[in-house]
């Protein structure tokens, strides 16, 4: 298993291996030539299987292809792993100046109108916080944006989200124009239940 099989840019594979990646891991082997030919994806695989690369690097993939506006949301329940998931897109697209931005609790609102001010190509966020920023109106282009990403996605459709995810879909282009990825430890039930996100046919991996 190469990172150079998998149809990847030149850029990214040099960036993965700058950050030791030698190898991609089972789940990026197997989801990452699906995302950029155009699929949705549920998969699951157990942390520290290379979750977050597997969207990241896809991601990053396609987007230096068109850099314009914010190119992937990518929703998570936790503060915590939204930094985490920041940091991985930040590190891997380094080569590219890529901008992420964190939309978090803890961010007082005309500081985090500022961050979102510098028109980040990836934006990582808690479902609340994005939420009520886009409710209260804080102008966020979120009409052309090409990725929907759940991490956690088991806990993201479960009911303490459920209003939050809602709200945050009307800003969103509509299924048939944006690619959904859900990643998750585990494939439960609420996987299962998505009608909200109403998947086209997705690729479904299990590690
Ligand atoms: P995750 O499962 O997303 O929490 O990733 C666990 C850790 O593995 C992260 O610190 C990544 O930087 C690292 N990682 C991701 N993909 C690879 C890879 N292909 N080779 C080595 N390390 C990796």
């Amino acid at each position: 298993k190469f990172f150079e099989s998998l149809g990847l840019a030149p850029w990214l594979i040099r960036s993965c291996k700058q950050l030791n990646f030698k190898n991609p891991s089972n789940i990026q082997y197997n989801t990452i030539p699906e995302i950029i030919n155009g699929r949705d994806i549920i998969a699951s695989a157990k942390t520290g299987s290379g979750k977050t690369a597997s969207f990241a690097i896809p991601i990053l993939n396609l987007l230096s292809e068109d850099p314009y506006g914010v190119f992937a949301v990518v929703l998570t329940p936790t503060r915590e792993l939204a930094v985490q998931i920041a940091e991985q897109f930040s590190a891997i697209g380094a080569p590219m100046n890529v901008q992420v931005s964190t939309v978090i609790g803890g961010i007082d609102t005309v500081k985090q109108a500022l961050i979102l001010d510098k028109r980040p190509h990836i934006i990582v966020a808690t479902p609340g916080r994005l939420a009520s920023h886009l409710t209260n109106g804080l102008k966020i282009a979120l009409k052309f944006c090409k990725f929907l990403v759940l991490d956690e996605a088991d806990r993201l459709l479960g009911e303490d989200f459920e209003l939050e995810i809602a709200s945050i879909l009307e800003y969103l282009p509509p299924p048939t124009q944006r690619q959904t990825l859900l990643f998750s430890a585990t494939m439960t039930n609420n996987l299962k239940k998505l009608e909200s996100i109403s998947l086209n046919s997705p690729f479904i991996f299990e590690d």
